[in-house]
């Protein structure tokens, strides 16, 4: 009876160990693993906007500017779309990586594991845009920062920005307009609500430290996307 106590344990331990070993691969490339190079690409992106941070709307009321940049084209920009996925296999960190677009092997896997796992590594979106954080400096300056905006919110401010019709340009640096974002609500009842001042104002000097969304952000490794696409499927496929 012993014994057989003793065999299932050590079954038990050898599945294991085949399964870490097998995942392996996954997780090995030529050069950096993708979660160095998405961090040194985080890192890039807050170091090329000199004191420039990430930032979402915090609950209750915020004021911004929007900024436009320059692309590596000359062309004027203002929002750029950043999509990822947040994994976690379990063993290691939860990984953070950048979406593939409409060729994501991580996306495709929607219908191949359960609504809970989809539901943890469904594609997260925001758009993101420069902007003059009113008073969002530690001592209450108003500062740079890269806002992170979901749907309704970026919805809102574009509508404003580009489909009413305003006579003055609400980007100028000098005659341009803050919004309010007011944020309510938690989790899935999360809410926002845009509003335009009724005043104009100077956007400062904020305008030298805007960001090249566009550019700063990566080309997607495939290869890798579709190594950890397999990892998960392997682990949560159904
Ligand atoms: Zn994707």
């Amino acid at each position: 009876m012993a014994k057989t106590v003793k065999k299932t344990a050590a079954k038990k331990t050898a599945k294991k160990k085949t399964a870490t070993r097998k995942k392996a691969p996954a997780r090995k490339t030529k050069g950096k693993s993708i979660y160095d190079t998405e961090r040194e690409a985080l890192d890039q992106r807050k170091r090329s906007g000199g004191s420039s941070d990430y930032w979402k709307p915090g609950d209750g009321r915020s004021t911004i500017r929007p900024l436009t940049f320059m692309d590596d084209e000359g062309d004027e920009r203002l929002f750029v779309e950043d999509v990822r996925h947040w994994i976690d296999l379990g063993d290691d960190e939860k990984q953070v990586v950048q979406c593939g677009g409409s060729d994501c092997p991580i996306c495709a896997l929607k219908n191949e594991v359960s609504k809970e796992i989809w539901g943890e590594i469904k594609p997260d979106k925001y758009m993101l845009v420069n902007v003059v954080h009113r008073e969002g400096g530690e001592d209450g300056e108003d500062c740079h920062k890269i806002a992170k905006l979901r749907k309704t919110a970026y919805e809102q401010l574009a509508d404003y920005l580009f489909n009413s019709m305003v006579k003055q340009d609400p980007l100028s640096l000098t005659k341009g307009i803050d919004f309010k974002v007011v944020r309510s609500g938690t989790g899935f009842k999360t809410k926002y609500k845009v509003l335009p001042a009724q005043r104009t104002s100077k956007a400062g000097d904020f305008a030298d430290s805007v960001v090249d969304l566009a550019s700063s952000q990566r080309e997607t490794d495939m290869e890798a996307l579709e190594e950890l696409a397999g990892s998960i499927l392997e682990k949560f496929g159904s």
